[in-house]
């Protein structure tokens, strides 16, 4: 399971929670922060489902700086996402900086809607809080039966080198697509950078570490090491990436650092939500784009074609024989499945340091633990 952050640790440095438990106790540190039960409960079901997924840099482990974001006015409760253009088979939407797991929640759902209406439907939605685990999306356009593309930039966080370079240009710009495929849909959804921000965090928490070469350095030098990103910081400090001199390095050498540039610019450019940077003035906080393309086999009227070829064709792939005969060739989304499937029988298992985060946030905000 190849996404298992907290699974490389020891049972004294993990908290084994119920992921019911968990939701709980996120659900009711943001209720009493100020958000309405429906949203507090929402951002809980996908904090904790990020960390079903493996995705912990996505889960709960975001719970303190999302409050603090919240206390600074970055990201409101309450919001919905507006109307900008309706163009019937294209619509641009506006998060007014509501959490993103309620503004591209209801980007998403329009999405779907429209897309099971006419067979496509184009969504640019700007200014979502921290949307989280892309992948999340495609997955509920998949349980409509619809093929999703997603193009995603984090305007107000450069924190990305490009190929060949030593300074921050890019976000994380995540891009994922998912596929309904009969018994063995296929999300794939990751960061174009090397690692997400998340995993940074992550790490410099005790958690699984980084590859040696995920930063660079203003020398030049690769590294592993979350200081680089982050400066220097004390074990319960917020981690923030405006301490630190290094960047995280785009994935896939020339041809990742491309795919960066093309989620800019369609997530953060053509949305009208604006790019990483530069930043100039006083941004407050960061705000998600994205650019979502629905498609229905249905509606192309090849379907049956779709799901037969398309599986065959899958099946032929999965069957490469592989280098580690321990190690069979995977689908993009099967890590997540089966590590969702472990994770809710088995409990999440948490850093401590992240649990004793989330405990120090309840206790501030008077929810019993
Ligand atoms: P990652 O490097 O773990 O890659 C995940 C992808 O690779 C998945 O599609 C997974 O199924 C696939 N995969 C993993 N192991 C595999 C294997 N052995 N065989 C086949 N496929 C395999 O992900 P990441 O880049 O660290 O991103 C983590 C999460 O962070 C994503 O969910 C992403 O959406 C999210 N993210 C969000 C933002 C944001 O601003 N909201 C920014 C960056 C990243």
């Amino acid at each position: 399971m190849a996404s298992n952050e907290a699974d490389t640790m020891t049972n004294a440095q993990v908290q084994l929670v119920t992921a019911g438990a968990l939701e709980t106790m996120v659900r009711d540190i943001f209720v009493a922060a100020g958000c309405d039960d429906e949203e507090g409960g929402h951002i809980a079901h996908e904090l904790v489902g990020a960390n079903l997924t493996g995705h912990d840099s996505h889960g709960v482990v975001r719970v303190p700086i999302y409050i603090d974001w919240m206390r600074a006015g970055y990201v409101l409760p309450g919001r919905n996402a507006q109307m900008v253009t309706d163009g019937g088979a294209f619509v641009v939407l506006d998060g007014q900086l509501g959490f993103g797991q309620t503004v591209a929640t209801q980007a998403v759902a329009l999405g779907i809607e429209r897309a099971q209406a006419q067979g496509t439907c184009i969504v640019a939605l700007r200014s979502a809080g921290h949307i989280g685990r892309v992948g999340a999306y495609a997955e509920t356009a998949i349980g409509a039966g619809l093929i999703s593309i997603h193009f995603v930039n984090v305007a107000g966080s450069p924190l990305v080198a490009p190929f060949g370079a030593v300074e921050r240009r890019f976000s994380t710009a995540p891009f994922a697509i998912g596929l309904p495929l009969p018994e063995r849909p296929v999300v794939l959804d990751f960061a174009t950078s090397l690692v997400a921000e998340g995993k940074v965090q992550v790490a410099s928490y005790g958690g699984r570490p980084l590859p040696p070469d995920a930063l660079v350095g203003p020398d030049g030098r690769r590294s592993g090491d979350p200081h680089v990103l982050y400066g220097e910081y004390a074990s319960t400090d917020l981690r923030r990436p405006s301490g630190g001199t290094g960047a995280i390095r785009a994935f896939g050498e020339h041809k990742g650092s491309g795919l960066a540039l093309m989620c800019e610019l369609l997530a953060g450019a053509l949305t009208g939500g604006g790019c990483a940077g530069p930043l100039e003035g006083e941004r407050r906080g960061i705000a998600n784009g994205m650019l979502s393309v629905y498609l229905s086999p249905a509606h192309f009227g090849t379907q049956a074609e779709f799901e037969r070829i398309g599986r065959e064709y899958l099946d032929w792939v999965l069957a490469a024989r592989p280098i580690d005969e321990e190690a069979p060739v995977l689908a993009p989304g099967e890590p997540e499945a089966r590590t969702r499937a472990a994770r809710l029988a088995d409990g999440v298992p948490l850093p401590v340091a992240t649990w004793d985060a989330l405990q120090r946030t309840a206790t501030q905000l008077g929810v019993a633990t």
